[in-house]
């Protein structure tokens, strides 16, 4: 076959190729692109996450799946206050059911059809779309709600410094972000029935759609042309919001949405007034009181309590990255509540900032370089002597989030490490030490104060 002849059949085939594959090539290239940038990120996090020391929480699976159904995916701290709660609820589910529909969009943009599933699914296909249609009216809705909330009501856990800057600016995002892709996923169904009921070549009848059924009329006299745009520019703006979406997760509050899941399976199942004991101080007193039960051959305890990131568990971190900064934690401090600076949902957003920049310093240098920081760059000695370890931090965190560890593991570091205790706590520890009891009392005269 002449050259000339054989390049022209290559160059034909090359731009049939071209014309029928180029939006599936480019829709496969984003989707292995939001997809990639996302493993990469996650396992960051991981990474991050595994910087904290060893704790091992493999114990009672039942237990702990009892609490990933209960707690992250009933949300059955939440409905302490119901309608709260329900709204919540409807986001969430929501959010993640109407997800379903982006595996029909990812299969029709891998494969190059239209609304694959119509033709197999028949009427249920309608159905479920217009069950869609109606949680993402409820999505928009509620999240309308929300920002009013957050930005117009100023709801006081909302309003508070901790959230100034970033945090408050990653809540507003998020909820626009969320009204977008609602607002997309109705404009695209309306565009689509508009044009089935022109009759378009590629548009096949699915039935009549509650919500965008009655947009559709309005389009009417758009062309046919315009139309198939409009469709075209909201099923892309769709999914490219969402795996742009997928990709802002690893930097904002809203990871909890995935965390929230291990979170609960790895909850501490031990009753909240009990405080782990340090084994090291524990065997110290073994060897004084009762060397038979003391272990032999430890060797010497290098460090008491937590200074910087690396001294908490890998569970305190895997905390405070779930963290949603919802402020249920503060509103029930009584430190906060009493004006004292103390926040615990502050303690968990240092926490997460501190470990953000050692995984930064991490990247950056291969391993981690001193940069002469650690938590205490972030939290003030002020803040953590004004906790009660009263637990309402605990027990109100929706999330199995438990900020009263990491205050203690850094107290614990001011006093042992540092000797930093107010005067009042040191006569405390030494009457304890010496009488076994807070009180200035030798323990036979600990009744006394009857008479
Ligand atoms: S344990 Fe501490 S931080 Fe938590 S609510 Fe009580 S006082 Fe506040
Ligand atoms: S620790 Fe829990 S209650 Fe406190 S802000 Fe974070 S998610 Fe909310």
């Amino acid at each position: 076959m002449p050259s000339v002849f054989r390049g022209t059949l290559l160059n034909l085939a090359l731009q049939l190729l071209h014309m029928l594959f180029l939006q599936q090539i480019l829709f496969g290239l984003c989707a292995a692109a939001g997809s990639f940038l996302f493993a990469k990120n996650i396992s960051q996090i991981r990474r991050n996450i595994f910087l904290g020391r060893p704790e091992d929480l493999s114990d009672n699976s039942g237990a702990r799946w009892r609490n990933v159904l209960l707690l992250a995916l009933g949300q059955k701290k939440m409905f302490r206050n119901p309608l709260v709660a329900v709204l919540h609820f409807v986001i969430y589910a929501g959010f993640i059911i109407i997800n379903l529909e982006v595996l029909e969009i990812l299969l029709d943009g891998l494969l190059g059809t239209h609304r694959l599933f119509l033709p197999y699914l028949g009427d249920f296909y309608t159905f479920i779309i217009n069950f869609f249609e109606i949680l993402a009216m409820s999505v928009w809705i509620i999240c309308a709600i929300f920002l009013i909330r957050r930005n117009i009501i100023k709801l006081k856990r909302f309003a508070s410094n901790d959230l100034n800057g970033w945090p408050k600016s990653d809540a507003n995002y998020i909820l626009f972000t969320e009204i977008i892709l609602m607002s997309l996923f109705l404009l695209m169904n309306s565009a689509d029935r508009a044009l089935q009921i022109q009759g378009s070549e590629h548009y096949h009848d699915t039935g009549n759609f509650i919500l965008s059924g009655m947009i559709a009329p309005m389009l009417s006299g758009v062309s046919e042309h315009s139309l198939v745009l409009m469709e075209r520019s909201c099923w892309w703006l769709h999914i490219l919001g969402i795996f742009a979406f997928l990709n802002y997760l690893p930097y904002s509050k809203h990871l909890h949405i995935v965390l929230a899941f291990p979170n609960a399976y790895y909850a501490n199942l031990a009753g909240m007034g009990k405080l782990d004991n340090m084994v090291n101080v524990q065997n110290e007193v073994k060897y004084m009181m009762q060397p038979e039960l003391a272990p032999t051959g430890e060797a010497a305890p290098q460090k008491f309590g937590a200074k910087d990131v690396f001294d908490l568990s890998w569970k305190n971190l895997l905390d405070a990255y779930t963290c949603t900064e919802c402020g249920r934690c503060t509103s029930a401090c009584p430190a906060n509540i009493t004006g004292k600076l103390l926040s615990p949902r502050k303690i968990m957003m240092d926490t997460r900032d501190r470990l953000d920049a050692v995984g930064k310093n991490i990247k950056a240098n291969g391993s981690f370089k001193d940069d002469g920081k650690n938590l205490f760059s972030h939290i003030t000695v002020e803040e953590l002597r004004a906790c009660t370890t009263c637990n309402a931090c605990v027990q109100e965190c929706p999330v199995s989030i438990r900020p009263l560890d990491i205050i203690i593991e850094l107290r614990r570091s001011l006093i042992m490490e540092d000797s930093n205790a107010p005067q009042e706590w040191n006569m405390m520890f030494s009457n304890i030490e010496n009488n076994f009891a807070p009180w200035k009392l030798p323990p036979d005269e600990r009744d006394a104060w009857t008479k």
